[in-house]
């Protein structure tokens, strides 16, 4: 049953991210997809701000820029047909915010979803470049096999993170069936930290 008051993984992550991000900040959308995310971050960067949007697969990249063209948001971004584990080679400055929304689309192929080894390069990545006081939110989708795989990696990578460098936090609902959605809020805490 959907609760009413307590919000969904995809909504926590959102609420985390809007405490955070400034009008003229600079942020990243580590999986484009729907450009649902991509299109959130843009409303809060606002015309000054820059968004950077990465997915392998060209339809979310077309899909986005057309959505992104026809609210005029599209000057404010940086669409990347490559894979987040690729940030470093795209992003030079230094920023605010990053989102990760792991699996796959879900009216696309399911085969073409994100993978644990790149996920956490991508993570290790977005660490490097997040400013202090940061922060990325990851919402992780264990309810199928390359998911479940995936949760386990990012727990055992995250959790031996020194907490003087980084906090992590972990958002789930402990008694639904099926593996639900959950949130991982990073929080940079020092530029010693450094992949
Ligand atoms: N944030 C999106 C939105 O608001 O609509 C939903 C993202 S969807 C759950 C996951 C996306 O990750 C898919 O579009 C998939 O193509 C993409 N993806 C898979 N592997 C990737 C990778 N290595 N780098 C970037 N994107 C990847």
């Amino acid at each position: 049953m959907q609760a009413k008051h307590l919000k969904k993984a995809t909504e926590l992550a959102k609420d985390i991210i809007k405490k955070v991000v400034q009008k003229g900040d600079i942020v990243v959308d580590a999986t484009v997809g729907n450009g649902n995310d991509t299109i959130f971050l843009c409303e809060l960067v606002g015309k000054s701000g820059k968004v950077y949007g990465f997915d392998i697969q060209d339809e979310a990249i077309k899909s986005t820029k057309e959505k992104l063209e026809s609210k005029n948001m599209l000057e404010r971004t940086v669409l990347i047909k490559k894979g987040h584990e690729n940030m470093k080679n795209f992003v030079m400055d230094e920023v605010s915010a990053i989102m990760f929304n792991l699996g796959y689309l879900p009216r696309f192929s399911h085969d073409i979803t994100t993978k644990y080894e790149t996920t956490i390069e991508g993570i290790k990545q977005g660490i490097n470049i997040l400013k202090v006081n940061g922060v990325m939110t990851i919402v992780v989708y264990p309810g199928h096999k390359e998911g479940f795989e995936e949760k386990i990696k990012l727990l055992e990578f995250l959790g031996k993170i020194d907490q003087k460098d980084l906090n992590v936090l972990k958002m789930e609902f402990i008694n639904q069936i099926n593996n639900p959605p959950f949130v991982l809020a990073l929080e940079k805490k020092s530029n010693d930290i450094c992949f």
